[in-house]
């Protein structure tokens, strides 16, 4: 079986039925841009040539295990199933103003192991292919179909590190941006990363539209190593030199936790590392979850570090939760199911 989304062996199958390139176009259509399920999209071929791509082709890489709506604020949860039996997750946001977003995994697992993410416990499992990517983007719109909505804004920032996983991301985004398929604007497609210079500095040579984030959570060596492994292997100092390159066109994550990120010294330790450089800074409330003691900051407090970035010049974004009611941090949901699944 070959996937939707594999355009070289679709565009065999095309030629050997002698399929029209226009109706082609009108199959593409029904399943990228009007959310159409398969049965449609199939209608839109000739009759001869139905039968053929019906048997050959795998129109759906992910099946939907589970759907949690969020009671206060209009997140969805969706938990899908790989063909080989991984759960995975994204988060649908539809904020009141604003666009559809949606929030994709990049990988089953993690192995990053950063000490406040519930994927990072679970340890790495493998890839998502390209079409697994996209299928999260897929059957997402199909399910905001009803409600008139369509996904305008991609996030990688579900399960895994997108940069861990360049050639399935990249090949997902050619598709995402390409206007026979999703035609979404790559300044509407951000990727976050734990930071890992040498990829950052390739993805924005090959995507420069796209949107880079980085998790940076704390600008003190010993923190971020305590809070995020991977700093050893790429230390601030390095990690600096591709931000200071990047200039406006990053985004910086800073996780607030309790005593362990938020005190004066980091503060200070924060706006020295980021002078110069024009960054937007987006300021984000700790999703608790069991089997982790770290604590969020409260409110009050992230407002205050939040309006002391802000006298210092930069660009900040104070975020609140999104479907905190349906576990929605990164792997909490897959988390809780897994346990559920094995008693
Ligand atoms: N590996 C990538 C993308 C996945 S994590 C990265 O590290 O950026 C996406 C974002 O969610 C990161 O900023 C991460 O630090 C944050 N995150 C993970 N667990 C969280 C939690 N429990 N509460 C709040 N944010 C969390």
């Amino acid at each position: 079986m070959i996937t939707i989304y594999d355009t070289e062996a679709i565009e065999e199958i095309r030629s050997r039925n002698a399929v029209q390139p226009h109706r082609m176009k009108l199959f593409r259509n029904a399943l990228f841009k009007n959310s159409a399920d398969c049965k449609t999209a199939l209608e839109m071929l000739p009759e001869k040539a139905r039968a053929d791509f019906k048997t050959r082709i795998d129109f759906e890489s992910l099946e939907l295990a589970e759907r949690h709506n969020s009671e206060i604020d209009g997140a969805s949860k969706l938990i899908f199933r790989t063909r080989d039996g991984h759960l995975i997750e994204s988060v649908l946001l539809r904020p009141k103003t604003g666009r559809t977003s949606i929030c994709i995994s990049s990988q089953v697992g993690c192995a990053c192991f950063c000490s406040f993410c519930a994927t990072g416990k679970m340890g790495f499992t493998r890839n998502l292919s390209a079409g697994e990517i996209l299928d999260q983007v897929t059957q997402a719109n199909r399910m905001l179909k009803p409600e008139n909505r369509s996904i305008r804004n991609v996030v990688f920032m579900g399960m895994g590190e997108p940069l861990l996983n360049l050639e399935s991301v990249s090949a997902s985004i050619d598709f995402m941006t390409a206007p026979q398929f999703f035609d979404l604007s790559p300044a509407r497609i951000t990727v976050s990363t734990v930071g890992i210079p040498t990829a950052m500095d390739a993805f924005t040579e090959r995507f420069p539209k796209v949107k880079l984030a980085l998790s940076l959570h704390s600008a003190r060596q010993a923190v971020r190593e305590k809070l995020m492994p991977m700093a050893g292997k790429y230390p601030l100092e390095r990690l600096r030199g591709t931000l200071s390159a990047l200039g406006g066109k990053i985004m910086i994550e800073y996780l607030m936790l309790a005593g362990v990120n938020d005190q004066e010294e980091d503060l200070i330790a924060l706006i020295d590392y980021l002078s110069g450089i024009p960054v937007h800074i987006n300021i984000i409330p700790f999703n608790k979850y069991p089997g982790c003691d770290l604590l969020g900051t409260p409110q009050p407090e992230r407002e205050q570090f939040a309006n002391r970035l802000k006298a210092a010049g930069f660009d900040v974004t104070l975020r609140y939760s999104l479907g905190a009611d349906i576990a929605a941090a990164c792997g909490q949901l897959v988390q809780n199911k897994r346990k559920e699944l094995i008693g």
